[in-house]
This record gives C-alpha cells, sequence and structure tokens, in this order.
C-alpha cells in the first residue's frame, strides 16, 4: 500500500496549485514535498532589487482566486511570495506541506503500481500517483568566463542575490541584460556608485503600463468582483493578441518592433547608444521584455553600457574584448538558467528502468506538455512546450492541472491503476507542435536563446495561443494512454 494517493514535487505556482486543485476537488490523501522552507518557488528564489512580475497581476494568479489587493497593475515580488503563502493558508493545503524535503530521485515500481521517492535526507515515501512541479528556471546559468574564479570581490547570479553585500557607492558590474537584469540595474544605478552594463544581444523592450491601484478601486474589486475579472479578461485578450505575430505570422512582427523602436527612441537621445541598443532580430524571438527605467538608466552619468564583448574577468575587475580594463567591486550575473539541468535535478527512473535523462537524449518533449511514455502515473506541470512567449505562466499551469484532474477522473471511471501515454500519441503530437514550430518567431526570428536547446530545436515554449494549449488539455482521450487495472497488491485509483 503506498504510503499517498498522490505526491506533488514543488510549491511554487505549479505545485501549489496542483494541491489546491486536489483540495477543491475532494482528494485529501497527498502531499506535497518541497526542498526548501517556504512555498513560492520562483519568487521565492529572486529577490534582487526590483524583481517583479513582468506579466500584469490580474493575470498574473490563479483564476480561483483574484486578489483585490495588488498594489501595481505589475506584482512585486513580495507581493506574489504573500499570495501564495495565503493562497497555501486559504485553501488549507499546508497541513500538506513537508518542508525541506527534498527529493533526489523517484522510481517507478511496477509490481506496487507506485512511485519510490529518495530524499536527500535518505527516507524514503511512495505513491500512486506523482505530479512534479519542478519548473524550469531555478538551475542558475553561470558562464565559463576565463579568470572569474580569481574575482577577489562578491559574485554573484541574480537569483541568489547575496543581500549581505553592501552595494552603495560600489562599482558594480551586471552581466547580462535579460528579464532579471534590465530590473536590477535601475536600483543599483540609484545606489550612487557606477554601474557597467555587459551587454551581448541587446533586448526589445517595451513600454511598461503600470499605475498604482488606489484603496478605492481595490475596495470595488473586493465589493464587485466581476470588475477584476473583466480587467483580468481584458489583458487576458491584449496578452492573447501578443502570440499572433510571435507563433503565427513573424512577419507582422514589425509592429510589435516599431512598438518597441518608439518606446527607445523616447527614452534614449544619444542616437549612437540607441544604436547599440537596436536588436537585430526579430521581436519576440527573444523573452521580449517591459520597463520603463532601464533604458533611462544607460543614460545616467554612472552607468556605462559595454558591448565590446568579456574577455577575461580579472581579479579587480572585468576585461572587455577590446583590453579595457573596468574596475569592479562585485560582479552580478544576470545571466538566466540552465533549463536542461532544471530537468535532470531528479533521477526519474520509470518502467523497465528507463531513466528520464535518456528518454530526453535527443532533447526534451512530452505528450501535451504534461505526461511522457515510458513514466506511468507521472504528470509533469510547466513540462517540455508548455512555457509561453506572450501570456501568464500560470494559465499554463492551471490548464495542466485540469487535464491531470481529468485523467484521475477517468482512471477512477475505468477501474485503472496505472496510467500511461502511448510511444505513438506522444511522438504524433510533437510531430504536430514541431510543424507548427518551424514557422515560429523563435526559429525564424535570427536569435539565440534559452528557449532552444543545443540542437536548435525548442522543447521550452508551445507554439500557438494559450487558449489552444487549455483547448488540447480540456480532455483526457483515453486512446491516447493504456489504461490499465491494478496488479495484485496494488488498488485501483479513485
Ligand atoms: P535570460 O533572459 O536568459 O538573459 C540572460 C542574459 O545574460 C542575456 O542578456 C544573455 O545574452 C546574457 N548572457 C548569458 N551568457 C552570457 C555570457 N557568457 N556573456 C555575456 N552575456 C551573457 O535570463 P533572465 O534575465 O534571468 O531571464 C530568464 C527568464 O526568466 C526570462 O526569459 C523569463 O522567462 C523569466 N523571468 C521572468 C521575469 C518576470 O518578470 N516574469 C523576470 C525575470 C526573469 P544573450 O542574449 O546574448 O544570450
Amino acid at each position: 500500500m503506498a504510503d499517498h494517493d498522490i505526491l506533488i514535487v514543488g510549491s511554487g505556482f505549479a505545485g501549489l496549485g496542483m494541491a489546491i486543485a486536489l483540495k477543491r476537488a475532494g482528494k485529501h490523501d497527498f502531499a506535497v514535498l518541497e526542498r526548501a522552507q517556504q512555498v513560492g518557488g520562483t519568487w521565492r528564489e529572486n529577490t534582487y532589487p526590483g524583481c517583479a512580475c513582468d506579466v500584469p497581476a490580474p493575470l498574473y494568479s490563479y483564476s480561483f482566486a483574484p486578489n483585490p489587493d495588488w498594489s501595481h497593475i505589475y506584482a512585486r515580488d513580495d507581493e506574489l511570495r504573500a499570495y501564495l503563502e495565503d493562497c497555501a493558508e486559504r485553501f488549507g493545503v499546508r497541513p500538506h506541506i513537508r518542508f525541506g524535503a527534498e527529493v533526489t530521485a523517484a522510481q517507478w515500481e511496477a509490481d506496487a503500481a507506485h512511485w519510490r521517492l529518495e530524499l536527500a535526507d535518505g527516507s524514503e515515501v511512495t505513491a500512486r500517483l506523482l505530479v512534479a512541479g519542478l519548473g524550469g528556471l531555478n538551475q542558475p546559468a553561470v558562464p565559463e568566463i576565463p579568470g572569474l574564479g580569481e574575482f577577489e570581490g562578491p559574485a554573484f547570479h541574480s537569483a541568489r542575490w547575496d543581500h549581505g553585500v553592501e552595494l552603495q557607492g560600489k562599482r558594480v558590474a551586471v552581466i547580462g541584460t535579460g528579464a532579471s537584469a534590465i530590473q536590477i540595474v535601475p536600483k543599483v544605478a540609484k545606489l550612487g556608485g557606477h554601474v557597467d552594463v555587459y551587454q551581448r544581444t541587446p533586448p526589445w523592450i517595451f513600454p511598461r503600463i503600470d499605475r498604482r491601484i488606489s484603496a478605492r478601486e481595490k475596495a470595488l474589486y473586493r465589493r464587485v468582483p466581476i470588475l477584476q475579472k473583466a480587467l483580468r479578461g481584458t489583458i487576458f485578450m491584449l496578452q492573447e493578441a501578443i502570440a499572433y505575430p510571435i507563433t503565427k505570422r513573424p512577419q507582422v512582427s514589425w509592429v510589435l518592433e516599431w512598438a518597441a523602436r518608439g518606446h527607445l527612441r523616447r527614452q534614449v537621445r544619444d542616437p549612437e547608444l540607441r544604436r547599440r541598443l537596436t536588436p537585430a532580430y526579430r521581436a519576440g524571438c527573444k523573452r521580449m521584455l517591459v520597463s520603463n527605467d532601464y533604458l533611462p538608466a544607460l543614460e545616467r552619468a554612472n552607468v556605462e553600457l559595454v558591448t565590446d564583448g568579456i574577455a577575461r574577468i580579472a581579479p579587480d575587475g572585468v576585461i572587455s574584448a577590446d583590453g579595457h580594463h573596468r574596475a569592479a567591486d562585485v560582479l552580478v550575473f544576470g545571466t538566466g538558467f540552465d533549463i536542461e539541468r532544471a530537468f535532470r535535478r531528479i533521477r526519474l527512473v520509470g518502467r523497465d528502468g528507463l531513466e528520464l535523462a535518456d528518454a530526453w537524449a535527443d532533447g526534451i518533449a512530452a505528450h501535451r506538455g504534461t505526461a511522457i511514455a515510458g513514466f506511468p502515473n507521472l504528470f509533469m506541470l510547466s513540462g517540455p512546450n508548455t512555457g509561453t512567449g506572450s501570456t501568464s505562466q500560470v494559465f499554463m499551469i492551471e490548464s495542466q492541472i485540469h487535464y491531470v484532474l481529468e485523467a484521475m477522473r477517468v482512471m477512477g471511471r475505468r477501474g485503472a491503476a496505472t496510467v500511461e501515454v502511448r510511444e505513438q500519441a506522444q511522438d504524433d503530437y510533437n510531430a504536430w507542435l514541431q510543424g507548427r514550430m518551424a514557422r515560429t518567431v523563435w526559429l525564424t526570428g535570427g536569435c539565440q536563446s534559452w528557449y532552444l536547446d543545443k540542437n536548435g530545436r525548442n522543447g521550452t515554449l508551445f507554439p500557438g495561443f494559450s487558449l489552444e494549449f487549455k483547448r488540447s488539455l480540456r480532455d483526457f482521450v483515453a486512446d491516447e494512454y493504456l489504461l490499465e487495472p491494478a496488479p495484485a497488491r496494488a488498488p485501483v485509483f479513485a
């Protein structure tokens, strides 16, 4: 007999959302294994100055838990942490969470039809169903720049911010100009020291249409929740519209580029600086960024944009490719994350000893982003090709959670103990998906991005509207799966 019906790994938006959905569906025999001491996932780990979500909060939140108290249209990191803590409490899932429980391996045991999980403390726990909410953006990617080991000052990654390091009046080198770095630079620039921003490729940057939400507006949302729902719906449609040029017709990305060029022109006076900040690839190819304070920060007297490339790190600074040495007291890496490593964090062993790392040797792939052939009773949230280049990841996660609940319902109805996607169904789905992918801006836009693996294949994003993704997960099509009754020792899934 397994210890639990369901084990969920991780308590970010995905794992927590799954736990709440189970609770709401009247299923109580589950546990959430969380390696840290708090819920929050990516929002627990990212605490850098300026950290905020770049998708408007009414949409970047659970559909079933609107929050009338967002301080701004774009939520700040501390608000998102508080929101997730509150959801854990309010929906009664906190007692199900085991904090400090770091899963190192999970093995499918066919005879018992359950998963056996190994934890870092040496203990084990079993469950009939495993839901992985591991997240893809949690393994910092720090480039191997020559000389890095000899740097004498503090050096840290954006997702491992060292709040013990005083930056007031210091010379700070920020490496990278992605979503995290552009939030960090304006804040650090205000601290009175000097900031060198090392840019390899400029991002397309759009206006951030943000505003404070007044006490009156909050009260209105509390009294008339449909108003906030209407706001969410409006934001949803606007974000969804962006998926059209990105995933369907990259030729019309010029509309986005026109908007971003206008923003650049309004925010940066120096034409030479503007030239260096203008991307040479199609908008949307890399993640599109929103900011009102990054570009102006680059014109401050104490900020320099360096575009010559980094040759090496010296003990007391950074040497660019043109041989110029710029002194630095602190190095900040806004250099993104290693997706492949994130998916390999737990050693997953499925049917007949198949390891996930081997199943994914040629690239990550899943059926509808959620199930993987060879891995019975495993569902992955935010898995392969479930990311979005334009809208809220929480929307994608909720679509998947619905699908997992549907799978459980079908298992119960059919008296099945195991469910495993057929290899053919997974292959057909991925052939369709990659066919669509071929025409997206991610493959045709002329850029390199973390969306693509070393073979140039996009295993991270869904090539279409988020509504299409949701629709593809609305029904659990049993024919795509092998559903098997319980072996002698294992009860059916109810
Ligand atoms: P990122 O988008 O991957 O950006 C990494 C940056 O580091 C890029 O500018 C990259 O340049 C640069 N870089 C990498 N290696 C380098 C090297 N060896 N030398 C010089 N520069 C180097 O990482 P991120 O900003 O942490 O964001 C990652 C993802 O997290 C985002 O795409 C987004 O999905 C998510 N995120 C979301 C939010 C939010 O508000 N929702 C906020 C932060 C992050 P190249 O462009 O040339 O590769």
